[in-house]
């Protein structure tokens, strides 16, 4: 019988049934799945540092047979497993810190490939990150590996020269069984190799740039056949979205440009255009307006209410908390004062009575700027005509929290506020169903953050500062890092904290909040600190200082080691949010945090540390992404692709646009190949 891609992977030579358990659990059912199995990285010979050549600091690929292993315990109880690795330059020393049980998997006499940095304790070493058995004790076969050695994810039971050795042998008739979904024209426009080139490059490499080619192509049909899946939801959803049309009468909206005490950014205009033609365009409008703390997210919302207000609809702002609310509500009264309209506000703090009153205005239509909390989406508030739902901070909402909201009208446009910024590759990865805009630039005139790394020898000459500040009537944050107030003993420290710094600042109040108090408590706090009456906040960082306090010109940040930098990019906001110079001091006595702690201090682009903090947690925290995409990437990089997927984008909705079902000769490969490997594409390309 003639081998076919789509047969078991057990019908190939070399594969038994354990075998073929093995595979499945790599996820290789077919002789197909095969192909698509990548090398994770490659060995290439030309880049290896003879052992002797590894130098201090340097991050390094060394190969060399381990000559000796064993297990040492430090001073400080950690055990660490140790082997000695020798080539023809020499020998050096691996260490493996907290790891002894690889006494089990590193023996004497095998050819190991270790990548890591190179470090001095007591003696040069390499403390790898990553180590590849390239071949057991007397087996002599690799010890020469050729120039480019495919590396590929092994599972139990089957290690990845096995699986090195079954694609070997299996390459050249699998090959000819590819059929290349791309046109000639397409390939060309987008300077993809064929596919079967592909999988042979990436199987079989002469060079590492080669191998590069193939993954790049197979990148890209991976983010394109993930696109079409997003293109074809949207387009389904869009179907059934049929909106508002408001229209652009340039009253109201003109005349709080007329009325602004300040200059729109460019990039809040660019949002604000982007959110006119979504209103205005028969569709409902369902997008994200993503920008850093500070960047004036609130009036580009304003205009889109206003728009909705001048075409006699009602437009509410849904805040996650009650200070939040307020602040909105103070900001809005401000800003909508010279066009004589008054916010309403709803707050959960309210009496009966005034929700009551509140409410039945809401009901009567009257107010057309509503501002609230998550009182806004009790069952008894009604809206007389909702045309405009806007979610602000909307990762701290549920999805029936938002839902709710939106459900107050008769399908509403749709605005949600996030001050978290990630790469946009992710937001169009995670948030393929909605519109996305990015506010970069910062308003001019606002005091800049001054981010400094320091040392706890650095205390009390910290603490000098914060009395400066304070004196000259300024205020002061300071985090503790209580990941989560079950842990008790953090709870203790941050605790304790507070009242040392009680009595170090004797002269001035110091404040703490945490997520263990109860909220009218903590509201309180936070209120005395709005209102200068507390000088120091100690806060732990379960509480988001989700307050805009413009004299607060210090964030010191205890244990910045702890936090990830999106996380400590959403503190820092917090500063510098005044006129006056602020500054951010991370405290941290880890020498290794130091160089990402570094790097966040040189950056203040919310985007920039986003991509860092990505970079950092690296694609295994994606999950979530994948999960909403419905897809995993396998050969896609979202830090170094973005190029591709914004072809493979356009590409894709061009093709959604004129064939939505893709039933086009010319893209019925497509639809198979995303019916049969993605769950998501079967459902939205089902026939019918
Ligand atoms: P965000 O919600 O994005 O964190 P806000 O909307 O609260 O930011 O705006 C922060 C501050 O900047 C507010 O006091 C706002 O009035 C002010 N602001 C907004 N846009 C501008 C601008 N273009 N120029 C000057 N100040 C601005
Ligand atoms: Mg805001």
């Amino acid at each position: 019988m003639k081998l076919q891609l789509t047969a078991p992977v057990k019908f190939l030579k070399g594969v038994g049934p354990k075998r073929a358990e093995a595979l499945q659990r790599l996820g290789i059912r077919t002789a197909g799945d095969l192909l698509y199995h990548a090398p994770h990285r490659y060995l290439d010979a030309t880049t290896v540092t003879p052992l002797a050549r590894a130098a201090i600091n340097q991050e390094v690929t060394c190969v060399g047979r381990v000559v000796s292993t064993g297990v040492l315990p430090t001073r400080r109880g950690l055990r660490v497993f140790r082997a000695v690795l020798k080539d023809e330059s020499g020998l050096l020393e691996c260490a493996w810190p907290g790891r002894p049980f690889l006494e089990r998997q590193i023996k004497k006499g095998q050819l190991l490939l270790v990548t890591g940095p190179v470090r001095y304790y007591h003696g040069k070493q390499i403390v790898p990150r990553e180590f590849i058995v390239l071949a057991e004790a007397g087996d002599d076969t690799e010890s020469n590996p050729g120039v480019v050695l495919p590396i590929y994810p092994a599972t139990e039971g089957l290690t990845h020269r096995q699986i090195r050795a079954l694609v070997q042998q299996h390459l050249d008739e699998l090959l000819p069984l590819v059929h290349d979904p791309h046109p000639a024209a397409f390939r060309a426009t987008h300077g993809l190799i064929e596919l079967p080139k592909a999988f042979e490059l990436v199987h079989r490499p002469a060079k590492v740039e080669d191998a590069e080619l193939g993954r790049r192509r197979l990148a890209f049909d991976e983010l394109f056949d993930q696109q079409l899946v997003q293109a074809r939801a949207r387009h389904l959803a869009k179907r059934a979205r049929a909106g508002i049309r408001f229209e652009l009468k340039r009253e109201l909206t003109t005349r709080l440009k007329e009325h602004l005490p300040f200059e729109l950014t460019a990039d809040q205009r660019h949002a604000i255009r982007e959110i006119t033609d979504d209103m205005t365009a028969p569709l409902r409008m369902h997008r994200l307006l993503m920008g850093d703390v500070g960047t004036g997210k609130t009036v580009v919302a304003l205009f889109a209410m206003l728009l909705a207000a001048e075409n006699e609809y009602q437009a509410a702002i849904m805040a996650p908390t009650e200070l939040l609310a307020e602040q909105h509500g103070v900001t809005l009264t401000r800003l909508l004062e010279p066009l004589a309209i008054r916010p309403e506000l709803l707050l959960g703090r309210m009496t009966a009575a005034e929700k009551a009153a509140v409410r039945e205005r809401i009901a009567s239509g009257g107010p057309r700027v509503v501002v609230g909390t998550h009182a806004l989406i009790q069952e008894s508030v009604t809206f007389r005509r909702l045309g405009l739902a806007v979610i602000d901070e909307q990762h701290r909402f549920g999805v029936e929290q938002r839902a709710a909201l939106v459900e107050k009208g008769d399908a509403p446009d749709v605005l949600l506020l996030t001050a978290t910024p990630i790469p946009r590759s992710l937001a169009l990865t995670l948030y393929g169903d909605l519109d996305v805009t990015q506010i970069r630039e910062r308003p001019p005139g606002r005091g800049t953050v001054k981010t400094a790394l320091r040392t706890d020898a650095a205390r009390s000459k910290i603490y000098d500062f914060i009395r400066t500040e304070c004196a000259a009537g300024r205020q002061a944050y300071v985090i503790y890092p209580v990941i989560d107030e079950s842990e008790r003993a953090d709870l203790k420290a941050a605790t304790t904290m507070a009242e040392k710094l009680a009595k170090t600042f004797a002269e001035f109040r110091v404040g703490l909040v945490h997520g263990r108090l109860k909220a009218d408590e903590r509201d309180g706090t936070m209120r005395a600190f709005r209102d200068n009456a507390v000088n120091i906040l100690v806060a732990t960082s379960v509480i988001e200082v989700g307050i805009d306090v413009a004299n607060a010109t210090v964030m010191l940040i205890e244990h910045a080691e702890r936090f990830g930098l999106a996380q400590l990019h959403q503190l820092r906001g917090r500063v510098g949010r005044g006129a006056a110079a602020s500054h951010c001091i991370l405290l941290s006595d880890s020498s290794e945090a130091a160089p990402r702690l570094q790097a966040f201090t040189e950056t203040t682009d919310g985007f920039k540390i986003a991509e860092l903090d990505l970079h950092e947690r690296g694609m295994g925290e994606l999950a979530g992404a994948r999960q909403s995409g419905g897809v995993a990437l396998r050969y896609a990089n979202l830090e170094t692709d973005l190029p591709l997927l914004d072809a493979a984008r356009k590409a894709a909705a061009a093709i959604i646009a004129q064939d939505p079902a893709l039933e086009k000769g010319e893209h019925v490969a497509y639809r198979e190949r995303i019916v049969t490997r993605y769950e998501r594409g079967f459902e939205l390309f089902r026939v019918g």
